[in-house]
């Protein structure tokens, strides 16, 4: 849209700075979030949910794809009448409302607007709540269409690490057995305002067909927590409590090995015995 200011007129437009308490590091090229949304993609006729918009880079390359629908979430109120402005060229696709991502309830929000039950996640998260809000689209009630999401590199390469791997943990347990994993583009501190003192990545993770029913989705959090808790330790000594070396057993698998050395598939048949 040629019609709109650059990001960064905008931003001085209405006098607005990143606020390290809202862990703001803005995305100010446009070429570079045109580049997140595309490998995020496509999200041709259905509905896109944004966390945190900011100045509203993410947002406006989600505006300029065939998506029927944008929900932005902010928690910084300075940015609402700033992010409004895009509602001049994109009429009602475009929606933005002050809330805290912690507390919607996303399911609510798509039936309060008639709109299907599913939608997409695009987000440039703020550090600091980046792991509970993939977290709680993970295990939730409500499940996304896909989630295309940037963390800072070390929580991305935990998500899409493979067993056996030094950064294989908890995170790479659950979100490998609910979802299709991958780390789609890296990028450095330096492509930030201002930049934060560690890189980031964007993984995007699509949700599995046949999901796992709630209560094994709960053994699986129980065990990872008693696994990766003591990795160093032997399973049958970390999972004492859940069963230890009688468990293991009857799940197949060896009692001397550590959590880090079995694999998604392998937890999930454990979970499934508790
Ligand atoms: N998406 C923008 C970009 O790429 O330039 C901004 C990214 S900045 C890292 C994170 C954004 O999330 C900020 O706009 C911040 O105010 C917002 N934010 C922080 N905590 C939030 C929360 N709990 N719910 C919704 N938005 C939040």
């Amino acid at each position: 849209m040629t019609d709109l200011p650059t990001l960064r007129e905008s931003l001085e437009q209405h006098g607005l700075m990143a606020k390290k308490a809202f862990g703001q590091h803005f995305l100010l090229d446009l070429n570079v979030t045109r580049k997140i949304v595309r490998l995020g993609g496509p999200y041709d006729g259905d509905t896109v949910i944004e966390v945190g918009p900011g100045p509203g880079g993410l947002t406006r390359a989600v505006l300029e794809t065939e998506a029927s629908r944008l929900i932005a979430i902010e928690k910084d109120a300075r940015f609402i009448d700033l992010l409004e402005e895009l509602k001049i060229p994109y009429g009602e696709r475009f929606e933005v409302i002050e809330a805290d991502a912690l507390k919607v309830d996303e399911s609510a929000l798509l039936a309060d607007r008639n709109l299907p039950p599913r939608a997409h996640i695009v987000s440039n998260l703020p550090y600091n709540v980046g792991t509970p809000l993939l977290i709680k689209w993970l295990t939730g009630p409500w499940r996304p269409l896909s989630m295309t999401l940037m963390f800072q590199l070390e929580v991305a390469l935990r998500v899409v690490a493979p067993v056996g791997d030094d950064d294989y943990g908890r995170l790479s347990v659950i979100a490998q057995v609910l979802c299709d994993c991958e780390k789609i583009m890296d990028l450095p501190a330096r492509a930030f305002t201002p930049p934060p003192k560690v890189d980031s990545a964007v993984v995007r993770l699509t949700p599995k067909a046949e999901r796992p029913d709630d209560a094994l989705v709960k053994n699986l959090e129980k065990l990872t927590a008693a696994a990766f808790g003591q990795r160093r330790k032997m399973l049958r000594a970390s999972l004492k409590s859940l069963g230890g070396e009688a468990l293991l057993v009857r799940a197949g698998i060896e009692p001397t090995l550590r959590a880090e050395q079995v694999a998604p598939g392998d937890f999930v048949r454990m979970a499934g015995l508790l």
